[in-house]
């Protein structure tokens, strides 16, 4: 053995006797700053940017931004069936399969942090309708509608990356409790969030709580105060509120609409989202607070035809700065629709003269 090799095998063995001694030291000196990172790991799916605290230095992938931002996609009546007697929806849905629904906007809902809609119809295998009195009036027209989906077409929220929806509207109910119950498990089991009446959602966003709930047309202030206020009891930093309500085929809001978003905001809320009437209505900012009075259909089944195809996307910003968490809306032109002269189901964009020409219609409104 070299005396050289002898001294390299000395400062080797000193070497890893340190190393361990680092170790140790790392190990039981530190455990409170080994949980702070366990539980920062913990977080990471929900939470990039408090990672960047414990990120080794000059790694350039790093995003640049230590604020906490959270995009909240919001869309329209999402019916995924046709009215009873009809299976124009399931037929598409047998030719197309479930990722052709939402393909249109799915680049929108895939690159926000999470996607809101009000789901219309129920996933159930109930038959027993709802009690609404005759389907058919006198001559065989309609009066009365029934809407159920099949439970896998969940599948389409599902790929359309649709994380949550507001179940509190008129036609949840329309198989009765059953077909509400089974919806939410059906929900529940897709890993999609849900709130309903007086079921509430806090769901934590890019670290920012932002709470949700919902009412159909019941949405008097007492109600509304108490749900804000269970709300905040449960840590939510930001409230928004989707309501169902509203004048079908009207374009001006209700005084229903304008009381509970009223009283939504005087209660806290930082935005209030509607749907309801079928066709989209303008927006309010009432008290530094942001209304959308319908986002119109989306993704509806309810009608093959309808004449007013516009739909709406709203996004709202949620960013954390030093004076609180700040709400930034944006409006997307969309249609019901890809093809003109039909509804084939599939939500698009609008673009160029037709975005154009939808933008100058809600600032007409
Ligand atoms: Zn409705």
């Amino acid at each position: 053995m070299g005396n050289r090799e002898f001294k390299c095998k000395a400062i080797r063995k000193a070497l890893v006797l340190l190393m361990t001694a680092v170790m140790l030291t790392t190990i039981l000196g530190c455990t409170p700053k080994k949980a702070t990172l366990a539980s920062a790991n913990l977080d990471f799916d929900n939470n990039p940017t408090s990672n960047i605290l414990f990120a080794p230095e000059g790694d350039a992938v790093l995003p640049a931004k230590t604020e906490q931002r959270a995009l909240i996609s919001f869309a329209g009546d999402t019916c995924l069936s046709s009215m009873q007697g009809s299976s124009a929806f399931n037929s598409v849905y047998d030719a197309e399969g479930a990722e052709y629904f939402l393909s249109g906007v799915k680049d929108i809902f895939a690159n926000d942090d999470y996607t809101v809609v009000n789901l219309e119809a129920p996933f159930t295998t109930a038959t027993a309708r709802a009690d609404k009195g005759p389907a058919e009036d006198d001559k065989g027209n309609p009066i009365a509608f029934w809407f159920k989906a099949p439970l896998e077409y969940v599948e389409i929220l599902k790929l359309g990356s649709v994380e949550a929806c507001n179940l509190a509207n008129n036609h949840i109910l329309d198989y009765g409790n059953a077909g509400r119950q089974e919806t939410e498990k059906t929900l529940a089991d897709a890993e999609i969030d849900f709130f309903i009446w007086n079921t509430t959602l806090v769901k934590e966003v890019n670290g920012i709580k932002i709470g949700f709930f919902g009412f159909s047309f019941d949405s008097d202030a007492a109600n509304i105060k108490q749900i804000i206020d269970q709300l905040k009891a449960e840590g939510a930093e930001t409230i928004v509120a989707y309501f169902h309500d509203g004048i079908e085929g009207t374009y001006q809001p209700s005084s229903s609409q304008k009381n509970a978003a009223y009283a939504a905001i005087d209660n806290g809320a930082a935005a209030v989202i509607m749907s309801h009437p079928h066709v989209i209505q303008g927006t309010e900012e009432y008290n530094g607070a942001f209304i959308a009075w319908s986002l119109g259909n989306f993704c509806y089944g309810g009608h093959n035809n309808p004449n007013d195809k516009d739909s709406m996307i709203v996004q709202l910003e949620f960013v954390r700065s030093a004076e609180g968490i700040t709400c930034t809306p944006k409006l997307i032109p969309c249609s019901i629709t890809s093809t003109s002269g039909t509804n084939d189901y599939r939500p698009q964009l609008l673009e160029g003269t037709e975005a154009q020409r939808w933008q100058d219609k809600v600032d007409a409104m």
